[in-house]
């Protein structure tokens, strides 16, 4: 697989101000930073976020954030020498009974604590939060307006899974599918649309991830189309089958693509509350092309 063109994704550098400044954070300090940008009780109930692995007392000076914690991504992090790796899924989302290194997920955490690299994961708290993956989203895509789709029980109203929003103005179907596969990393799935090319278009709903559980409320929001990754065959058909007026469009891309978008922002987030913090940390997003998919036939 080709490495994701990272051009977006410069190097942050969280500059410490003074010489007299705390320098270098432990893990622990690192934590409290995340913790502002992206609090552990908007995490979903089912969903398992924070520290996997790593010793709070341990120096971080070199922090990699990517989407998924795969061998790749972890040999990566390694290979650069981070001593934190975040990622947005979740290395163990269920219970296991042995991280023996003869399983795939086993040998991730024999990497992780012999190389003395920590992994936290910022999930569903990274979706709901101010900044996160779907606002992210919205943004490339040109929205203005934006408000969740489904608000976060606990936070602020702006706070929630999913973000819906308005163009400045009308825009073709087939227009629109074209900006977003220009915002978002080139992927072998590409983009997949249903609905009219010339349609008019205006009000967008978008949840970055897996997102047709979100139906009930994409269709409450009288969004225009839908873009969010994942979309099965069952409630997307259904969608289409209940649509009024041809609407909600619908626009499948890639769950990597639609949550790597939100990489470089949370690097330059987690860069700026450290600097403000005095700390000296480098920041970098990994360059690891995690989508599953390959290559991809199509008619024609
Ligand atoms: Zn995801």
């Amino acid at each position: 697989m080709e490495a994701v063109n990272t051009a977006v994704a410069e190097d942050v550098v969280a500059e410490k101000e003074s010489d007299d400044g705390p320098g270098t954070p432990t893990l622990g300090e690192l934590l409290l930073a995340v913790e502002e940008l992206w609090p552990e009780s908007l995490a979903e109930n089912w969903d398992e976020v924070g520290l996997v692995a790593g010793r709070p007392e341990a120096p971080v000076g070199k922090v990699m954030l990517a989407v998924d914690p795969t061998l790749e991504t972890i040999e990566e992090a390694i290979a650069w020498g981070a001593q934190l790796l975040v990622t947005h899924h979740p290395l163990l989302l269920k219970g296991v009974n042995s991280v023996a290194a003869t399983t795939a997920k086993g040998l991730a955490v024999h990497r992780l604590i012999e190389s003395g690299t920590a992994l936290l994961t910022v999930h569903t708290n990274g979706d709901s939060a101010v900044g996160g993956v779907s606002d992210v989203l919205a943004d490339a895509f040109g929205l203005d307006n934006v408000v969740p789709l489904t608000p976060a029980s606990q936070g602020l109203p702006e706070e929630g899974i999913g973000r819906v929003g308005e163009l400045p103005e009308l825009m073709t179907l087939g227009d629109f599918a074209a900006r977003v596969f220009e915002v978002l990393p080139a992927v072998a799935g590409g983009v997949r649309v249903s609905g009219e090319r010339d349609a008019l278009i205006r009000r967008v709903a978008v949840c970055g991830g897996a997102g047709d559980s979100l139906f009930d409320a994409v269709r409450a929001s009288h969004a225009d189309v839908y873009v969010t990754a994942d979309l099965r065959h069952h409630p997307a058909s259904e969608a289409r089958e209940s649509a009024v007026n041809g609407r909600p469009y619908l626009i499948d891309v890639s769950h990597f693509a639609s949550e790597w978008l939100w990489l470089p922002a949370a690097a330059e987030a987690l860069g700026n509350v450290l600097s403000d913090q005095g700390y000296d940390v480098e920041i970098r997003v990994a360059g690891t092309n995690s989508d599953p998919w390959d290559f991809i036939l199509t008619p024609g």
